[in-house]
């Protein structure tokens, strides 16, 4: 993601961020400028609501209009304005949102929102790739229906996508039990923004592979998804995990149960390098060439260079995860990315890339 400063002071600012250490100004991501910005009250009202403009510093006052998200109001749960034009009480990420755990039970609001946090990350990269509009129009939302769910008695919740609604347990935010997962199935990495990523690549293989008509590609690389999924996933938990040989031709173990897992495994991962890629550009990094280190080279932003060339994505993805690997283990943290990219996966990689670049910003 791109780095962000209060453009009231100059002060670097973060995403989650809801008012300026600096300069104490309140702050909101505006998304139909996909920025973060310092805000001041408009001294207007519309309805019942309070309405606030980009504070500017020597200019004249911003005739831009917003409100804050309604979940701010009721919650502090979200950071994103919605346009003053803009029905909808919610904002772009929080109106996907279809059913929120009970909230009276103790600990959900803070996993609730713990997981909307990860979900507004998702949702910047998905508008950003050009899949899921920052401005829908009359109060619409576009990308997919979330359902936050807690586990019932008798009642377990299955994360997962169907017809165009993900589904994630609630118990997922709990970072003990998390761990406690991943470990259990034996993964390396198990984060709440991956699973998201992850089942966002179900919802988009509706979108872009089966009613985009590029089923035939589809299975010429990554298999047959007509195989039943309900024994294949038997088969991948019984096995321990997949073939030993997995890393040939995935980017990761649980990408072997299923085609559409390996779709959804790679869509994510493809998420994983453009937001990162994002990040290191905006931090200016330069990395030595490989193979020739008297040479280095800027990181390139994959978002303002039009559609980035695949190849050159790779380049840079191989030496940003290098370098995110050795700063984690020199802070004694494990692998940022604890994965590595065969040939085989690559190719994968490189179908997601040419999907998007036709399907998206369009
Ligand atoms: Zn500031
Ligand atoms: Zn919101
Ligand atoms: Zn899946």
């Amino acid at each position: 993601m791109k780095t962000f400063h209060c453009q009231y002071c100059g002060h670097p600012i973060f995403f989650e961020n809801v008012g300026c250490l600096k300069c104490g100004s309140a702050l909101a991501f505006l998304p139909d400028r996909m920025a973060m910005s310092a805000i001041e009250p408009a001294g207007e009202r519309q309805g019942d609501r309070e309405l606030v403009r980009p504070r500017l510093r020597g200019r004249r006052p911003s005739e831009a209009r917003y409100r804050l998200c309604l979940n701010h109001d009721l919650y502090q749960a979200c950071n994103f304005a919605v346009p003053a034009n803009d029905p909808n009480p919610l904002c772009v990420s929080c109106r996907q949102t279809r059913v929120l755990p009970d909230l009276s039970v103790a600990d959900n609001q803070a996993k609730w929102y713990r997981i909307e946090v990860a979900k507004r990350r998702l949702f910047y990269t998905l508008a950003k790739l050009g899949l899921a509009s920052p401005t829908p129009a009359d109060g619409e939302r576009d990308g997919p229906v979330f359902e936050f769910l807690a586990d019932q008695p008798g009642r377990p919740v299955l994360t997962g996508h169907a017809n165009g609604v993900i589904t994630l347990n609630v118990a997922e935010a709990d970072d003990a039990e998390r761990v406690r997962r991943r470990i259990e199935l034996r993964e390396p990495y198990r984060t709440l923004l991956g699973h998201l990523r992850h089942e966002s690549g179900h919802f988009y293989w509706d979108r872009l592979i089966e009613a985009g008509g590029r089923i035939d590609s589809f299975r010429e690389l990554f298999g047959d998804e007509r195989e039943d999924y309900g024994e294949a996933l038997k088969r991948h938990y019984a096995s321990g995990g997949g073939p030993p040989d997995w890393q040939a031709r995935f980017v990761s173990a649980y990408a072997t149960a299923h085609p559409w897992e390996d779709w959804a495994e790679t869509w994510a991962h493809y998420l994983h390098m453009v937001d990162l890629l994002e990040s290191a550009a905006s931090y200016n990094t330069w990395l030595a060439v490989p193979g020739n280190e008297e040479e280095v080279e800027e990181v390139v932003n994959p978002f303002e260079t039009g559609t980035p060339d695949f190849d050159s994505l790779v380049e840079q993805w191989i030496p940003v995860t290098l370098l995110v690997n050795s700063l984690n283990r020199s802070l004694g943290q494990d692998d940022a990315y604890p994965f590595a990219l065969s040939a085989g996966a690559l190719a994968k990689l490189r179908y997601v890339h040419d999907t998007i670049a036709a399907c998206g910003a369009g």
